[in-house]
């Protein structure tokens, strides 16, 4: 089968930057399910799975604009000093793990103004040009209870 509209699409992937360096990778862990079609992974990425099928590997370069979209400068959001841990001395210009609005994330700070620290908050891949390295190991129909919950089902997918 080929990866169309509601297919559900299991892949091992490696992310490198537009230099090779290594981002994130499936290697060694589960590989990633998606419902396909439901915009469920990036667009460029999403596009490059059509018609693909089982086994099949290959490699994508994604625009920015495909990806997680350009960076916008002096983009910054408020966090309060206590969505980080209390014996961290924060400085500008440095990465650190806060408690942000979707969980706990990585965040740049910019800037320190009294009890709130300012944060970059473009999502750490925007701006960037992204290469993939893509297996696909399993492309199978979605059952229609996939395709009304708009996700996939079993192993690794919702619902445990
Ligand atoms: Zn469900």
């Amino acid at each position: 089968m080929q990866v169309s509209e509601n297919a559900v699409v299991t892949f091992h992937y490696t992310l490198t930057d537009d230099q090779g360096a290594v981002i994130e990778s499936s290697e060694g862990s589960h590989p990633l399910a998606y419902l396909h079609g439901q915009g469920q992974i990036i667009p460029g990425l999403e596009a490059a799975m059509i018609g693909r099928q089982s086994g099949d590997k290959f490699s994508v370069e994604i625009a920015p604009e495909q990806a997680y979209g350009p960076r916008t400068e002096g983009l910054v959001e408020h966090l309060p000093r206590q969505a980080f841990e209390a014996d961290l001395d924060i400085k500008p210009g440095e990465t650190y793990w806060a408690d942000t609005e979707d969980g706990e994330a990585e965040v740049q700070v910019v800037g320190i103004e009294g009890d709130q620290v300012l944060v970059d908050a473009n999502h750490p891949l925007a701006g960037m040009r992204l290469r993939f390295q893509i297996e696909v190991t399993d492309v199978r129909k979605a059952t229609d209870d996939e395709v009304s919950h708009g996700h996939v089902h079993g192993p690794h997918g919702a619902h445990g």
